[in-house]
């Protein structure tokens, strides 16, 4: 098999057109690459007002450069009707919907009208929170205005609590979205699910051992100096390094399917077990200063008999092993008389 056959759809290129010189470099770093489309974001959403917010429509002639000069096909995101005339004026071969704005029905209508009768392609982006119905409803708003030539792109779920991941990938959403739709191209978006470098390569792996048929990777020709996204973005040398190392391998559909989406599930649980045990150290450790403040006894004997009481008590109601969940909250308390022992220990050195 060719490397060029391992996924239908390769996108990429900058999160943001930033300089025309930015542009061309990018694109010229990517030329031996079999890109699909090269992409770069012309009005970005952004978090918070006042950071870079786009170049313009000034980017969409730079993009027309790339199409001329290297021959790829072109696309940016579009989240307003002006965005799609400018996008049609400047005859791009492809937009895709932005998570922040397919989470938004009515600016996916304003979308679809405005795209009606253009022929352009569309790729609908998963919506920022968790929800199948919401994505697939998206697709059903376009269908309605015959838009046609539509694909989907995993980008990932937000997230309040840290995790490994920029944004949580859910698996199950896609898998599900894939069996609701598999008539339409599934892309995967490693670089906004993973937010850093690093995780570009294992998630692109992933993606072709879950099948999927394509990949949108943000790429710059200098990362570290990226005006958005520069944790995540990769040079064009460091994608064909990647590109170069995917393994397609023996097909065993459903059980790596169920085997990958059972791991994330775990890893996720212990990413939040790590958060709360830390939580809960900290707050051990305010009791233990206010203890220490008023000078009363770190272990009160019945408190503890009684905390111990009501989580054994709880715990066997959810079906865990007693002698699991007696031994657990043991080491859990006394982890946390360790830390009060410790701050009066300080206390008396100091
Ligand atoms: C992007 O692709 O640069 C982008 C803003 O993506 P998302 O809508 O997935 O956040
Ligand atoms: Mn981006």
């Amino acid at each position: 098999m060719m490397r060029s056959e391992l996924f239908q759809c390769l996108i990429a290129g900058p999160c943001s057109a930033e300089t025309r010189s930015q542009i061309l470099q990018t694109a010229e770093g990517l030329r031996d690459l079999p890109l699909s489309y090269f992409r770069a974001g012309i009005w970005k959403p952004r978090t918070q007002p006042g950071a870079f917010e786009g170049i313009g429509n000034e980017g969409l002639v730079w993009l027309q450069e790339v199409r001329e000069k290297f021959g790829f096909k072109i696309c940016t995101e579009v989240a307003t009707a002006e965005h799609v005339k400018a996008a049609v004026e400047h005859q791009l071969d492809m937009v895709w919907i932005g998570a922040r704005s397919t989470v938004n029905p009515f600016t996916v209508q304003e979308l679809a009208e405005a795209l009606e009768g253009t022929r352009i392609a569309v790729m609908v982006k998963n919506p920022v929170n968790p929800d199948l119905k919401l994505w697939l409803g998206a697709i059903e708003r376009l269908e309605r205005h015959q838009i046609n030539v539509i694909g989907v792109i995993h980008r990932g779920f937000s997230v309040y609590q840290k995790t490994k991941y920029r944004n949580n990938p859910h698996w199950q959403i896609a898998i599900d979205f894939k069996q609701a739709r598999p008539d339409l191209p599934l892309l995967m978006d490693p670089s906004h699910i993973g937010g850093r470098a690093a995780l570009i390569g294992p998630l692109a792996q992933q993606a072709l051992d879950l099948h999927y048929d394509g990949l949108m990777i943000e790429t710059h020709c200098n990362p570290k100096h990226a005006l958005t996204d520069a944790k995540q973005q990769i040079s064009p040398n460091e994608l064909a390094t990647i590109f170069n190392a995917l393994e397609p391998r023996p097909k065993n559909d459903q059980l790596s399917l169920v085997l990958t989406n059972l791991r994330e599930k775990l890893s996720s649980i212990d990413d939040s077990l790590i958060e709360l045990l830390e939580e809960r150290m900290n707050l051990s450790y305010q009791i233990g200063m206010l203890k220490r403040s008023h000078n009363s006894p770190i272990l009160q004997v019945e408190h503890w008999e009684a905390t111990k009481r009501i989580f054994i008590e709880k715990a066997l109601q959810s079906g865990l092993a007693m002698e699991f969940i007696e031994q657990f909250i043991k080491m859990i308390h006394e982890e946390s008389l360790r830390i009060q022992l410790d701050i009066n220990k300080e206390h008396h050195a100091s």
